[in-house]
């Protein structure tokens, strides 16, 4: 078993299908602002980069100078964003072709007309345990009218269908996001070629392609009505309540200024908990003092390892923290530049508030956790509720919590 989780997410925003008509003329269809000035791939983007995927590779084609122009070079979070220009237009498999010098060995592909919001994470685990070259999350849809339906049994894709089947109705399709072994490019045989409709079919003969349903919004923008619907619904969709965690003491056991990767170890229950936070669609901000960094113990470098330490572990098991805010402040430091009572440092709410300047939080529906008391008056202050963590299992601590949200949450306030 593969024992590092994936780092690079490729979207294909090729954007030749113009199914929007006037708007598209000069602007890829991925680049389409579609909720509020935000194009629609800033959403997808944004998606990889809180799942922690930290190489962000685009394939551009039609237009691709417009891509390469807005995104090449980006550092978006812990990601950087490269953009790769397709010579000619040559379909899924031709794009992915030309960057098979780029690819790692296992990758995630999102289809940038496509958003599918669900764990990516998830997904990733899915395909670790199937080995199989492709992994495909499958949405269940009211209407599969315009869409190739896809069966699945036991894990595996046993049919894929070529073409939509023109019949409305439900049905189960792919969803846009799939994970995928370089080696699948081994069976491209001539270009043009859709890594869909010409490679998939293979992978199902060969028994070599897995699948998983997976429940989450889905909005497609190369259906024609689904522009005025994305728009309604897409900004809507990042607006999310938020679980503040505490890092040390309640995701890993507090040694004491812990920051050796070697001796990182999970509270029991911690990975559970965050995937449970991850599944419900709350962000996970981790809201950590570093004070040892101000007393000079260990530097900013050794906490930011520290923290990747963290987000590979997670991510073998499915779960992702979206932002991690640290502190290295103290009074009592001795280096000079973080030897201060600054606002970030509990139980000052600096941090928090900055999450939620950062990103859409519904605020009454968030919570701290912490074992400690500046970190529930850090909660106080910033406005949200908290929860005092006194060890034990945090799976079943925060599972408690939200289901006491659920009662408490009346969702026609939404
Ligand atoms: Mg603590």
């Amino acid at each position: 078993m593969n024992e590092a989780p994936i780092r690079q997410a490729v979207i294909l925003a090729e954007g030749k299908k113009t199914r929007l008509g006037e708007v598209a003329r000069d602007i890829p269809q991925p680049m389409q602002p579609i909720a509020g000035d935000r194009p629609f791939l800033d959403h997808l983007l944004e998606m990889a980069e809180r799942h922690g995927y930290q190489d962000i590779v685009l394939l551009a084609g039609h237009l691709g100078d417009r891509v390469t122009e807005a995104y090449d070079g980006r550092r978006i979070g812990g990601a950087a964003v490269r953009v790769l220009c397709e010579p000619a237009p040559l379909g899924t498999g031709g794009a992915l072709t030309a960057a098979r010098a780029v690819l790692d060995e296992q990758f995630l592909l999102m289809n940038g007309d496509v958003m599918f919001d669900i764990n990516l994470r998830a997904l990733e685990q899915v395909a670790r345990q199937s080995g199989a070259l492709a992994t495909l999350a499958l949405c269940r849809v009211p209407d599969a009218c315009h869409y190739a339906q896809v069966t699945e049994a036991n894990g595996r894709v046993i049919e894929f269908q070529k073409q939509a089947t023109n019949r409305s109705g439900p049905g189960t399709i792919g969803g846009g996001i799939y994970v995928l072994k370089r080696e699948v490019l081994d069976l491209i045989g001539h270009l043009p070629c859709s890594i869909e409709r010409d490679v998939f079919p293979l992978l199902v003969q060969r028994g070599d392609i897995a699948g998983a349903c997976f429940e989450g919004y889905f909005l497609d923008i190369g259906v024609s009505e689904a522009p005025e619907t994305g728009r309604r619904s897409l900004a809507r969709l990042r607006v999310r309540p938020a679980a503040f965690l505490d890092r040390d003491g309640v995701i890993n056991v507090d040694d004491g200024y812990s920051h050796r990767v070697e001796d990182l170890r999970f509270i029991p229950g911690a990975a559970e908990a965050i995937r449970l936070l991850n599944d419900r669609g709350y962000y996970v901000f981790v809201v950590t003092n570093q004070a040892g960094i101000a007393r000079g113990y260990y530097g900013l470098d050794d906490a930011h390892r520290f923290n990747r330490a963290i987000r590979d572990r997670l991510a073998l098991e499915g779960a992702h923290v979206d932002r991690f805010y640290l502190s290295p402040y103290h009074p009592d430091g001795i280096v000079a530049e973080f030897t201060m009572d600054h606002f970030d440092r509990k139980p000052n709410p600096g941090m928090l508030l900055r999450a939620m300047a950062e990103w859409p939080v519904v605020k009454e529906r968030s919570f701290l956790v912490g074992d400690k008391d500046t970190d529930l008056q850090a909660a106080d202050r910033a406005g949200v509720a908290g929860h005092f963590f006194g060890g034990g299992d945090l799976a079943g601590f925060i599972g408690a919590i939200l289901a006491s949200d659920e009662i408490g949450w009346d969702s026609t306030q939404t």
